[in-house]
Order: C-alpha cells, then sequence, then structure tokens
C-alpha cells in the first residue's frame, strides 16, 4: 500500500493552505466571536477551488476531482473554518444529488448556480421524531394535478433558513414505510415555508433551522427521483460523506495540533518555554498519534471510494475514529493552553465547540459502531 499524495494533491493542498490562512482564517476569529453568518461574498470566495460540484466531471460542468482530493480540500477548509466547511459540504452534497438523480431539467436549472456558490443547498432529512431512524420519516407530500403538497417539519437543517434550494425527504404514503420516501427539491423564493434558526453550541457562523411546511405547494415537476426513492437517495452517499466528514474534523485536530505547539514554544513558565517539560510533550504526542491514525483511517476509506470497492466498514471506522479523536485532541489543546484555552483570546475553545456535532452528523458514534459490529458480526442490532 503506497500512501503518498501526489504531486497535484500536495499542490492543491498547499495552495488551499495558504489561501485559508491568508483569506479565510481572519475572518473566522472575528465571525464566530461576534457570532455573524457567514455571507455570500465570502462563500464565493471558494469558487475557484471546486468546493461545490467537485466530483461532477469536467464536461457536465464539475471539476471532475476524485474523492481523496476533495477530501485533503475539505481537511483544509475545515482547519480554517468548521462553520464554512459544514456550508460548503451539505451544499456540495445537494448538488451531487441533483446532478446523480435529476432530471436534465433539474440539472439544468440547478447545477451551475450551485456549482458557483450564488446558490446554497441545504438537505433536510431531519425531523422533530425522526432522527438516526431515517426511515420513519413523517413529513407528508401529497398529490395534487401537478403539484405535491408538504406539510410536516424538518429539524437541525444545516443553512436550513438561508439555502436557496432545500433537498427535503417527505412520505407519499406512511403506510409504506422507508418504500414511500420521494425527494424534492424546494425552492426558497417559490415556495412558501417557515424557518427559525435554532441557538447552538458551536459553529456560530454558520445555521441550523428549523423548517416548518404547512400546505407547502410545489410542482411534480421538482421531485428528485422516483416515488420511492427518496431513502435510496438519502444515503446514496453515505460513505463519501462519512468521509468528508471525517477529513472536516481532522483539519479541526490538525488546527488544534497547530495552536497546541505554538502555544507550548511561545509560553514560558518556571524560566522555560512549557513545550520542554516532558507532560507537555506527552500531551502533544498523543495528539498526533490519534490525528495521524484518524488521517490514516480516512485516506484508506476515501481510496476505497475512489476505486470502487466496498467501504462500509473502512469508512465508518474512519468516521467513529476521527470525531471521537479529535474532541480528545481539542480538549487537550485547551489543556496545554492553561487558563487561556478556555477564553476567546485562543481558537482552541472554538476548535472544540465547533467538533463537538459532528459524533452526530452522518450517523451517531453509536450507529457506525452498529454498523461496524453488523460488517464485523454478519449480524444487525438493526430492526
Ligand atoms: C450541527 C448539526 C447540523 C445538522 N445538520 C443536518 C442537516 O443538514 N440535515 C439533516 O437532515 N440533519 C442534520 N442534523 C441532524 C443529525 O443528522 C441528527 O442529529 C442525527 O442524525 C441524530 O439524530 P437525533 O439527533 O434525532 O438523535 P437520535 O436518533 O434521537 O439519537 C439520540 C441518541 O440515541 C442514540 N441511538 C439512536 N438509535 C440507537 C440505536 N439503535 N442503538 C444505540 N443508540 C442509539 C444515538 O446515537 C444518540 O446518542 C444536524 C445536527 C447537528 C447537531
Amino acid at each position: 500500500m503506497f500512501l503518498e499524495l501526489t504531486e497535484e494533491q500536495r499542490m492543491i493542498k498547499d495552495t488551499l493552505r495558504k489561501f485559508m490562512d491568508r483569506e479565510i482564517i481572519p475572518l473566522a476569529n472575528e465571525y464566530e466571536q461576534e457570532r455573524k453568518i457567514i455571507t455570500r461574498d465570502i462563500l464565493k470566495k471558494l469558487e475557484p477551488f471546486g468546493y461545490v460540484g467537485a466530483e461532477i466531471p469536467e464536461e457536465a460542468g464539475g471539476f471532475g476531482l476524485d474523492t481523496v482530493t476533495y477530501c485533503l480540500m475539505v481537511e483544509e477548509l475545515g482547519r480554517a473554518w468548521g462553520a464554512l466547511r459544514t456550508m460548503v459540504t451539505v451544499s456540495n452534497l445537494v448538488t451531487s444529488l441533483i446532478y446523480k438523480f435529476g432530471t436534465k431539467e433539474q440539472r439544468e436549472r440547478f447545477l451551475q448556480p450551485l456549482i458557483h456558490l450564488d446558490y446554497l443547498g441545504a438537505f433536510a432529512l431531519t425531523e422533530p421524531n425522526v432522527g438516526s431512524d431515517a426511515s420513519s420519516v413523517e413529513t407528508i407530500a401529497r398529490r395534487d394535478g401537478d403539484d405535491y403538497i408538504l406539510n410536516g417539519t424538518k429539524t437541525l437543517i444545516t443553512n436550513g433558513s438561508i439555502a436557496d434550494v432545500i433537498c427535503v425527504f417527505a412520505t407519499v404514503d406512511r403506510q409504506k414505510g422507508a418504500k414511500g420516501i420521494t425527494a424534492f427539491l424546494v425552492e426558497k423564493d417559490k415556495a412558501t415555508y417557515l424557518t427559525s434558526d435554532i441557538p447552538k453550541m458551536g459553529m456560530h457562523s454558520s445555521v441550523v433551522s428549523e423548517v416548518v411546511f404547512e400546505d407547502c405547494r410545489i410542482p411534480a415537476s421538482n421531485r428528485l427521483g422516483e416515488e420511492g426513492e427518496g431513502l435510496k437517495i438519502a444515503l446514496s452517499g453515505l460513505n463519501v460523506g462519512r468521509c468528508i466528514v471525517a477529513f472536516g474534523v481532522i483539519g479541526i485536530a490538525q488546527a488544534c495540533v497547530d495552536a497546541a505547539i505554538r502555544y507550548a514554544t511561545e509560553r514560558r513558565q518556571f524560566g522555560r518555554p512549557i513545550g520542554s517539560f516532558q507532560l507537555i510533550q506527552a500531551t502533544i504526542t498523543d495528539m498526533v498519534m490519534e490525528l495521524d491514525a484518524a488521517r490514516l483511517l480516512a485516506f484508506r476509506a476515501a481510496s476505497m471510494v475512489d476505486r470502487g470497492v466496498k467501504c462500509s466498514l473502512e469508512a465508518s471506522l474512519a468516521k467513529l475514529y476521527a470525531t471521537e479523536a479529535t474532541l480528545r485532541i481539542a480538549n487537550k489543546a485547551i489543556q496545554v493552553h492553561g487558563g487561556y484555552g478556555y477564553t476567546q483570546e485562543y481558537p482552541v475553545e472554538r476548535y472544540f465547540r465547533d467538533a463537538r456535532h459532528l459524533t452526530m452528523a452522518e450517523g451517531t458514534s453509536e450507529i457506525q459502531r452498529l454498523i461496524i459490529g453488523r460488517e464485523l458480526l454478519g449480524l444487525s442490532a438493526f430492526v
């Protein structure tokens, strides 16, 4: 097994790191502290790099990137600003679903504005009563002539209140269970629905929203895929999604390590840099060991996606380990900073808060363990 980045991947990573340091990180600190929502101008700065439409072939107007390369880009964005990373990768997910399952007309209408970050996408699966068990969607879609009428509530939706297009999962027939779930593209300026943002622990510059549909009428031409294909569509990108979350959080872990090393060499106590004390060195060593292990697991999973090899086990292992390890790494980064680590003078308290939700996204840690258990034992803990 050869674990080396190609020359091109190294160049992309290098270019992005410099760009993030110069253009994005200074904004991240200011916006997060002042709780300002990321503007379209900031999103637009990412347009040339291919953060949205990454894996869509160039001839279809995308960037034609492989999964490993995209994940490396996501790591650099995650290192810079968790909130921006989550906004952009959710929009990329919706863009890929439209590319994969959309009609010619839907592709023509939505792909270019999304790829150029003129539109922002949201992915609305979770509901007040529907979380880990995605197959029990309660939002109803009733056919009415050339339209569907949506009724129901989605919650914890990234970009929910600001997205131009929301990919909403609703059931056309509750009796059919998972087989009734259907995907719809709901456009902000053409449909009527209510949104409210939910205050949260971190990532203050992005929104998660409740989205309420009350007799929300959308044209049948906005159905994505066939009736009953919704769950298949929602779960179609899960392995890639888990790799993306893993690399996003690895970016945060890298930021923690960088900050801890910087602080340990600058801060002096007992007449010496604290980094010269063995216990601080041990702490930083453990952080780097876990970061490296997470990166290797994630690299393996992403390269399996690129090779078309089945990788549910490896993607879940990578996602589970990277998200859990990053919480330990961020916690240690705060400890290395002493009391200042708990203040907003240094970014490490933000890294911890920004990473915290990622043990929930794309399947919680418990669900990852059940998937891994099922792969290893051949026995499913799910009913
Ligand atoms: C910041 C943020 C952004 C989000 N963005 C989106 C988004 O854009 N779109 C979207 O659709 N959703 C989004 N979500 C929702 C997220 O996907 C859900 O939180 C996640 O799927 C878990 O669902 P839940 O919160 O309802 O928890 P539940 O499913 O109610 O789980 C609660 C607890 O029970 C555990 N549990 C559940 N089932 C089992 C089981 N069988 N065995 C053992 N333990 C179990 C879980 O692991 C968890 O610890 C977001 C959440 C957050 C926090």
